[in-house]
């Protein structure tokens, strides 16, 4: 009669001998749950070498598909998410591929009871967002990252590293880089047939300055209208 046992696997009186004791990579089997209705599908109860229990397929061990109770996918892709100290003052987050994002070493134990992730330009975790968790703001103010980059996360007020600021929102968006559609390569300037138009948004209003020859004296006058403004906000690049 045909028989599918894995041979020497198949004990004298045609059971199979106890598997109890077998380990597959951190997993050691304990008992069989007698649920299974197809032998691909057979279960047992195992014990993982992290002290916890778990059942899995045995076709799935054998495979190496099941090699722990998940404590090994965790240790693996937590890794290399751990804070490395950059230079004694600034610490970097790992998000995942290649991002990082950087803190002050001093914010390190905040940072470390959360898995941070990227996302549009900031590291989040959930809802929350690292320069919202390190910078408190009072109502109606939000984080500004001073040099423009969402991922420079330190914050230390009163130090030449400091890249966080609690800014209203009008102070931020003053602080937001050339739009994407600038024509004129220069903030606060576009084209208007042979002049330079330049303008500057205030309070969610558009200033306009007036028209210029040269897209550089257009810039000037955003310039000195960015200053007036934005003030320590202003960014004029
Ligand atoms: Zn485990």
């Amino acid at each position: 009669m045909f028989n599918s046992r894995i041979p020497g696997r198949t004990a004298p009186e045609g059971r199979e001998p106890n598997m109890a004791g077998d380990t597959y990579g951190r997993l050691t089997l304990v008992s069989e749950i007698a649920s299974a209705v197809r032998p691909t599908k057979r279960k047992w109860s195992c014990v993982c070498s992290c002290g916890n229990t778990t059942e899995s397929v045995l076709n799935h061990l054998r495979q190496g598909r099941s090699r722990s109770c998940g404590c090994l996918t965790i240790e693996t892709s937590m890794l290399p998410r751990l804070p490395t100290i950059v230079d004694g003052r600034v610490a970097r987050i790992h998000l995942g591929h290649d991002k990082w994002a950087i803190v002050a070493i001093e914010h390190l134990e905040i940072v470390e009871g959360y898995t941070w992730c990227y996302s549009g330009g900031y590291a989040v975790t959930g809802n929350l967002r690292l320069h919202q968790l390190l910078c408190p703001c009072d109502k109606g103010k939000n984080p500004d990252h001073i040099d423009g980059n969402g991922l420079n996360n330190v914050y230390a007020p009163g130090e030449l590293i400091n890249n966080l600021r609690p800014a209203t929102k009008s102070q931020n968006s003053a602080n937001v880089g050339q739009r994407s559609d600038n024509t004129s390569g220069k903030k606060g300037v576009s084209r208007r047939g042979p002049k330079w138009r330049a303008a500057i948004s205030y309070l969610g209003q558009t200033i306009h300055l007036g028209y210029f020859t040269t897209p550089e004296l257009a810039h000037e006058a955003y310039c000195q209208a960015a200053l007036k403004y934005h003030g320590e906000f202003a960014r004029t690049e």
